[in-house]
């Protein structure tokens, strides 16, 4: 199988392997953090400018309570000059071309920054009796989950140690931290059930990158033989043409055709015959090497296979290539009138494409050198190469 139609497949083979660890192939990984970010940065920004809002808004019913000045002086260096410009800060980078790359960490750092200053403010006013707003976490902590656009992982890394951190600051007073239990297990309990919440979002959204890749991949694919259909083919074939004709290389096109095949089917049955369809293809494919090369299914036992960058003196070795294959297959044909084993038929034109050259004069040639071949006898490969002066 070529790169071409690997590629094709990588979706549904990455759904049929699955992806618990929330982690996929190297390359589809790529792909899918760059829709991820996409798709997060409109919510990281919202996220960001309304925490930036409520900041201002809590400011002051925060001055309400914390009366006492020393602990006023600690809130606004936190949260005024630290949190407050952090978030318009942290707004502004993401309007940067290298935030794409380092989002994910931004992000972090800034939770961090936020939840470990709450927490540093909520314990020092602790420490003067006043009451310390533990729900501010809890809300920090599922905005960690769900809103900053962090995945799954570091979410569950960034809350974990903002929840430590009220921990930690409550540790130098063990009595209290007995009184409070309550708020911990509320923590605990939002660091639980975010968490949760934020692993069904990421695998549900990884789900639906595969699925609808795989859809997208579906109507491309001929479903006997995994090779690309009809559609694909000509779509593959005005590409590869094309881009021959600009850079003046050679293209080889092989049109391949089962001997006999409806004895064979009427013989050995419906099923047989889609077996041997596959097996066949499996074999072709194989003679495709190269990532611009590919091979299709053109139609019932018919096949084709693109080669690109072919030197008229390779269309021996690749017609050789591919009778060896089918021939290895050893696939029991009692009913054919001229061999003992399934056999294929092709007509192979190689050409380096000329303006007037199109997908479709290829193919019609190919088809005229596959009668030919049939006429000839059958299993052999007609070939004609335009040697070209170009
Ligand atoms: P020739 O050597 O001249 O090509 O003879 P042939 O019998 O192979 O050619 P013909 O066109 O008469 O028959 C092609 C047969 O291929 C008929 C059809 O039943 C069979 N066929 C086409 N598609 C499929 C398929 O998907 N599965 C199976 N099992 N058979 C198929
Ligand atoms: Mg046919
Ligand atoms: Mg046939």
């Amino acid at each position: 199988m070529t790169d071409f139609e690997q590629d094709l497949q990588k979706y549904q083979r990455q759904l049929d392997k699955g992806f618990a660890k929330l982690r996929f192939e190297h390359e589809l990984e790529e792909e899918f953090m760059e829709r991820y970010f996409e798709r997060n940065l409109a919510k990281q920004r919202t996220a960001l400018i309304v925490a930036f809002i409520l900041m201002l808004l809590l400011a002051p019913l925060d001055y309400q309570i914390l009366k006492d000045a020393e602990v006023s002086t600690f809130y606004t260096i936190v949260r005024m000059w630290l949190t407050t410009p952090l978030l318009l800060i942290a707004y502004g980078i993401t309007f940067l071309p290298s935030f794409r790359k380092q989002a994910q960490h931004i992000a972090f750092l800034v939770l961090l920054v936020i939840g470990i200053g709450a927490n540093a403010v909520g314990a020092y006013a602790a420490a003067y009796d006043l009451r310390t707003l533990y729900e501010g976490i809890i809300l920090i902590i599922f905005v960690g989950y769900l809103l900053a656009g962090l995945r799954f992982r570091y979410s569950v890394a960034c809350n974990t140690i903002i929840g430590l951190s009220y921990l930690a600051f409550g540790l130098h007073d063990i009595p209290s931290i007995l009184n409070e239990l309550h708020n911990y297990f509320f923590i605990f309990g939002a660091l639980l059930i975010g968490g949760a919440a934020a692993f069904t979002l990421e695998y549900q959204q990884r789900l639906g990158f595969l699925q609808r890749g795989a859809l997208r991949n579906s109507a491309k694919i001929d479903p006997l033989t995994g090779l690309l259909n009809r559609g694909a083919i000509n779509q593959s074939l005005e590409t590869i043409v094309d881009y021959a004709r600009r850079e003046k290389r050679y293209v080889s096109l092989l049109l391949v055709d089962v001997d006999h095949f409806k004895k064979f089917n009427d013989f050995y049955g419906h099923l047989a015959g889609d077996s041997a369809l596959v097996s066949v293809a499996n074999s072709l494919a194989q003679c495709c090497r190269r990532s611009l090369d590919f091979a299709g299914r053109y139609g019932g036992e018919e096949y084709i296979l693109v080669w690109f960058d072919t030197k008229p003196e390779e269309a021996d070795s690749l017609c050789a290539l591919v009778r060896e294959k089918i021939d290895g297959l050893k696939i029991s044909h009692q009913q054919s009138p001229t061999h003992s084993h399934l056999t294929v038929s092709g007509g192979l034109v190689t050409t380096i494409p000329s303006e007037s050259t199109t997908p479709q004069s290829l193919v019609s040639k190919a088809d005229e050198l596959l009668y030919e071949a049939k006429d000839l006898g059958r299993n052999r490969i007609k070939t004609f190469q335009y040697r070209s002066n170009q």
